[in-house]
């Protein structure tokens, strides 16, 4: 994520984070952020090959869930141990610092403000709403629903009181990224592996009056035709408009709801590359 000239921010540190840090290292901002929502490898793969944290002079702060500085440094040290790849976490060139963070708790990460909410996944994992210049994003993955099935708001029903807790979380965010590896029946199939579906995210962002809702965390064996199919299933959503992530892709978190020239004062936008 980025606004303006501020240091980016970054959400876990999947595949994808080798040809991220490139492009960071090639920048002229030598800090940033990184944010872990838990530690499945999915999600801490890239890391160890994350060009910023070989950086002399590089700034890299970390936020780990965990209740100590101690833990933060563990949770993520295993991977780089000398056991599952050469270099060791205390022999990393850049400036790493570790932060642990608590769900629930509210802090400023560079120009970003940020608060955690704990998710519905096997071992944990954390969810974030950030926050820069009045515009908003939501960052929810890995989760299950917050409801059995036939409850809740996909079953037209109240929302539960973990529903709940998740809609006031994401109100009137502008962009929610949210966790919808399987489809509904994969999803009956495997409801203990703590991954959700399109038709619940959208319920749920509905009822939190989201604006635009991305859906994240594709299966694995999705071919292109499934995942274009997906998106032309979604193309006419509206409240919220639906979109599905892509590698490489760049939004902007506030998509501009009248034509560019019309609206007040001009603002540098919410930018998130994917
Ligand atoms: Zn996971
Ligand atoms: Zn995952």
């Amino acid at each position: 994520m980025r606004h303006g000239d501020g240091p980016p921010l970054v959400l876990d540190c999947g595949t994808g984070a080798r040809a991220l840090g490139f492009k960071l290292v090639g920048q002229p901002v030598r800090e940033m952020d990184l944010l872990f929502s838990h530690f499945h490898m999915d999600h801490v793969f890239g890391f160890p090959f994350f060009i910023p944290i070989y950086t002399p002079g590089y700034n890299v702060r970390i936020s780990i869930p965990a209740f100590s500085e101690d833990e933060a440094r563990q949770k993520l040290g295993r991977y780089l141990n000398g056991v599952y790849h050469p270099t060791r976490l205390r022999e990393l060139p850049a400036n790493v610092e570790f932060i642990p963070i608590r769900p629930g708790k509210a802090y400023r990460r560079g120009v970003f403000d940020v608060k955690g909410l704990q998710l519905n996944h096997p071992g944990g994992s954390v969810g974030y709403r950030i926050e820069a210049d009045g515009q908003s994003f939501a960052y929810i993955t890995d989760t299950a629903p917050f409801a059995r099935p036939g409850e809740g708001v996909d079953a037209g029903e109240p929302p539960t009181a973990a529903e709940s807790r998740v809609i006031e979380f994401l109100r009137d965010c502008d962009m929610v990224v949210y966790d919808t590896m399987f489809d509904h029946d994969e999803y009956l199939e495997k409801m203990t592996w703590g991954h959700s579906y399109p038709e619940y995210a959208d319920a749920l962002c509905r009822a939190a009056g989201v604006k635009t809702l991305v859906l994240f965390h594709h299966l694995p064996d999705a071919s292109d035709e499934m995942m274009d199919a997906l998106e032309a299933k979604w193309a006419g959503a509206s409240n919220p408009a639906v979109i599905v992530a892509r590698e490489g892709a760049t939004v902007e978190v506030q998509q501009p709801a009248v034509p560019s020239g019309q609206q007040g004062e001009a603002r540098a936008p919410v930018n998130v590359e994917g």
